[in-house]
């Protein structure tokens, strides 16, 4: 393998739906910049799995995916360190995740609380696809495919990754005569081809949305996006409704208020967010309004170094060199996910000798 490396691997992504907001931030992609140098990093786009409510507007996913690329690298992520990988450029997921449909119990994907969740947030009803409980699945290949030891996400994926632990279990002791018995981490060492992979939750597992009610969401319309200008963002603070109607000097509940939930993730001085409960709480001369001023102020200290790396990218020169960027990151992943299947058809008896994938 050309990319060989010795480091233990991670896998995580998002779906190219709309731009990277605040609670990607705090619940993926600290961590993901946090563990580049120690781990060898992948980072996948889902636009396959967009297609799962927008199969009717792929065009705007193919520029929501070049938009994903520029916030990761906005953000720090660096791709001569970490790969990034289109998912449709991975064939070996589509092909995996056909193996795996088979070894999850139809009512057992059904039941998976996130797809519920997401059913009901999105409004989808009943008349959603075949393919939108299907992504599920293709997530457990997503993930497999690389065979990480280490998935950063926020904590509405936890069900999802532990569906994937449950496919790479099944999957070693079918094919690989894992022992059911076997600890999680002997997996590989008693001869399975798939670590049982953990998932990692981000500092704010949740963090909701301005609608004060649902986890911050690209489909949702209640983000605050990463390359929101600072007018956006002072508005969209200001127009969140703060539990309860107060003057300054009236006793309140910061428990209840959305607002506190983002000082306590973006402001760094947790002592100062300490003293801000404690006036809010009895009504020392406290205002929303100075709440949320405090608030704007620190994501305008985190956001601005963002959009300045950013700015660098717009325009089609930085179209360019993010389809590169996808390009080389194609190339890099399918070498591993192209060796993951291989050895995984091995395990089947599915394997009828080489083939080659050719990336011009
Ligand atoms: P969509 O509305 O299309 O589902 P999304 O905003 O939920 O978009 P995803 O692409 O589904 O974003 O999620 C990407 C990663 O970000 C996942 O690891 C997810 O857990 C995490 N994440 C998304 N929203 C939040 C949030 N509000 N708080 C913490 N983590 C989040
Ligand atoms: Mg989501």
């Amino acid at each position: 393998m050309g990319n060989a490396s010795t480091k233990a691997r991670i896998l995580t992504g998002d779906t190219p739906t709309g731009r990277l907001h605040l609670g990607h931030y705090v619940g993926s992609l600290e961590n993901r910049l946090a563990l580049q140098d120690e781990y060898d990093c992948y980072f996948l786009i889902a636009n396959m799995h967009a297609l799962t409510t927008r199969a009717d507007r792929s065009q705007e996913i193919r520029a929501d995916t070049i938009e994903i690329v520029k916030d990761w690298l906005s953000v720090g992520i660096d791709p001569e360190r970490s790969t990034i990988v289109l998912q449709s450029e991975i064939p070996a997921i589509s092909e995996l995740s056909w193996y795996f449909a088979m070894l999850l119990p139809f009512n057992r994907v059904m039941r998976n609380p996130t797809l519920k969740t997401e059913i009901e947030a999105k409004g989808l009803g009943d008349t959603y696809s075949f393919g939108f409980p299907l992504y599920a699945v293709g997530q457990c290949a997503d993930i497999l495919v690389f065979r990480p030891e280490l998935v950063p996400v926020g904590e509405d994926q936890v069900a999802h990754i532990e569906m994937t632990r449950e496919v790479a279990r099944r999957f070693n002791q079918i094919y690989c005569g894992v022992d059911p018995h076997a600890e999680d981490e002997e997996h590989e060492r008693l001869g399975g081809l798939f670590p049982i992979p953990r998932a990692l939750v981000g500092r704010v597992g949740r963090l909701v949305g301005t609608d004060g009610k649902h986890k911050m969401s690209k489909s949702l319309n209640n983000a605050i996006f990463l390359s929101d200008t600072p007018k956006q963002v002072k508005k969209k603070i200001n127009s969140i409704y703060p539990g309860q109607s107060r003057n300054p000097d009236e006793p309140g509940d910061p428990d209840i208020n959305p607002v506190f939930t983002y000082a306590d993730a973006f402001i760094k001085d947790k002592e100062f967010v300490a003293e801000l409960r404690r006036r809010y709480r009895e009504g020392d001369n406290l205002g929303d309004g100075h709440v949320k001023a405090f608030v704007i102020e620190a994501i305008e200290e985190l956001l601005g170094p963002i959009r300045q790396r950013r700015a660098r990218l717009e325009g089609e020169e930085g179209d360019r060199r993010v389809l590169e960027i996808i390009r080389e990151g194609a190339r890099r992943a399918n070498e591993i996910a192209e060796e993951t299947l291989h050895l995984a058809k091995q395990r089947m008896g599915f394997d009828f000798g080489p083939r080659r994938l050719e990336l011009p």
